[in-house]
């Protein structure tokens, strides 16, 4: 099976070619810059409108190269798209151009939840079976375990999503976007400081810990210093969670999704409460946990091979899709 995936629910502009035999993934993204600030929604989709053809180019090029299909053929089985969640105008401009693509190459065309897509893309590199995932992304931080036919949320974020909170704090001190990468540098020279840590059960919130930890940069604590401690809690509170959703379900096995997962930090407080529990923990490469449409291409493939594909109708974007509104199809039917 080969699909051609498309990305487009905030800041990746990004196409993909998935070719399930060879497990070959080509992708091609493009990335919005803010200029300043954060990600203004209207920028955003400004940005999709212009790089999302140029980014399918690229893919559908590459797609012709490494084909052995007829020239004048399809040289996908069809387009996997991000159907949400998301930015709204984002999202609006990805499935048009989704749509536009399956009419064009008369292949079907497949919703791909973007959440789901983040977790099933570490179950496809690990090889686990039934893994726990946590999903550390910009808007999103949830839990994730699979149980009667759908991902159920085991826990999330009370309020704001793990990256957008680090980006507010790094907005603050007059960093540029995306913050994660700046805090994670800044952190090696910082010491702890005290900061709010909130676990409620299986949930989490960032608001007390950002706002504290804007205080404590206008009050002259030194940055560094908030970064480490920034960087302890919260992943401390992820880590936490993420013991106690494998404790809860009984699972030996963890996996990580979204762009926070490329925090070396995070990967090693996971890594290290696994090893503790003889659990087995996999963090995909990074070009696989910030967007991308590869993981909505790969899931796109086992979509699509099980017959879930979209009408017209049903094609519509959801900003708010939670992952656990996605009916699994694509697992073995004894799984489900
Ligand atoms: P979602 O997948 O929920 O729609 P998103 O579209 O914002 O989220 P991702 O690519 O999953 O995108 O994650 C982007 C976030 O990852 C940003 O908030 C960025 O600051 C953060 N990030 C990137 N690198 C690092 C890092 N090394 N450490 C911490 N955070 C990081």
């Amino acid at each position: 099976t080969r699909i051609l995936g498309i990305e487009g629910t905030a800041w990746a502009a990004s196409a993909a070619v998935y070719d399930s035999t060879a497990d070959d993934v080509f992708i091609e993204s493009d990335a919005y810059e803010p200029e300043s600030g954060g990600i203004h929604p209207r920028e955003a989709a400004e940005h999709m409108h212009d790089a999302i053809p140029r980014v399918v180019e690229s893919a559908l090029k590459y797609a012709r190269e490494t084909a052995d299909r007829p020239a004048g053929d399809p040289q996908v089985d069809a387009v996997a798209f991000s159907q949400g969640p998301g930015l709204g105008p984002c999202l609006r401009i990805v499935g048009t151009a989704a749509r536009a693509l399956s009419q064009a190459l008369d292949v079907p065309l497949v919703g791909v939840n973007h959440m789901v897509a983040h977790l099933e893309i570490g179950r496809h590199s690990s090889g686990f079976d039934s893994p726990v995932c946590l999903n550390a992304s910009g808007a999103n931080a949830h839990l994730l375990a699979y149980r009667n036919g759908r991902y159920r949320v085991l826990g999330e974020t009370m309020d704001t999503g793990v990256g957008n909170a680090i980006d507010k704090f790094t907005r603050h001190v007059g960093w540029s976007h995306p913050g994660g990468p700046k805090v994670e540098a800044a952190a090696e020279d910082g010491e702890y400081v005290d900061l709010p840590y909130v676990v409620k059960g299986m949930d989490f919130s960032f608001s007390g810990i950002m706002s504290a930890a804007k205080q404590a940069h206008d009050e002259g604590v030194p940055v560094e210093d908030i970064c480490f401690s920034l960087q302890e809690n919260i992943f401390g509170m992820l880590t936490e969670v993420a013991e106690r959703a494998l404790s809860l379900t009984g699972s030996n096995e963890l996996v990580l999704g979204g762009g926070v997962g490329q925090n070396d930090r995070l990967r090693e407080m996971l890594a290290e409460m696994c090893a503790q529990r003889g659990a087995d923990f996999h963090a995909p490469e990074p070009r696989f946990l910030r967007d991308n449409a590869g993981m909505i291409a790969v899931l796109g493939a086992k979509m699509y091979d099980a017959g879930d594909t979209l009408d017209l109708e049903e094609s519509r974007v959801d900003p708010n899709y939670r992952p656990d509104q996605v009916p699994v199809t694509w697992r073995a039917r004894s799984e489900r």
